[in-house]
Formats: C-alpha cells, sequence, structure tokens
C-alpha cells in the first residue's frame, strides 16, 4: 500500500494516481487481473466489496484475523 493521497475508484476497485498502484479491488478499470479484496463483515462471515468473494468467519480468521490469543 502506497503512500500516495491521490486516488480513483469506480465500482471495480480503486487506484493511485501517482503511482499506478492497485489499491483495492482490481483497480479503476479493471487494471489488475486479482482482486485486492476488501472484506465487509456480513450476518456469517465476510464478502469482497469487489469480487464478491465469500469467506465464512473461521475461514477469514484463518487467513486475516489476528493470531494473538487463540
Ligand atoms: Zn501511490
Ligand atoms: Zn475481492
Amino acid at each position: 500500500m502506497c503512500e500516495h493521497r491521490n486516488k480513483v475508484g469506480d465500482n471495480y476497485g480503486l487506484t493511485c494516481l501517482d503511482c499506478g498502484a492497485v489499491l483495492e479491488g482490481y483497480g479503476y478499470r479493471v487494471q489488475s487481473e486479482t482482486c485486492r479484496h476488501v472484506w465487509l463483515k456480513g450476518e456469517s462471515g465476510y464478502e469482497c466489496m469487489y469480487c464478491l468473494e465469500w469467506l465464512n468467519e473461521e475461514t477469514w480468521q484463518m487467513f486475516y484475523g489476528n493470531p494473538i490469543g487463540v
């Protein structure tokens, strides 16, 4: 994740205007083949707001959760 502040986004994702890095999703106008997921918590899991991939709570914790205290 870059430190630049000029960003452009649409419903595909978010891109840095300064360095061209894809910050979220597939980037502005789909610049990347892979999605930088942005997870939104739902009732029984997490859904990526860009590609709509869904993970249940347990799987999400395994990939992204903080291991401290487990
Ligand atoms: Zn940047
Ligand atoms: Zn995604």
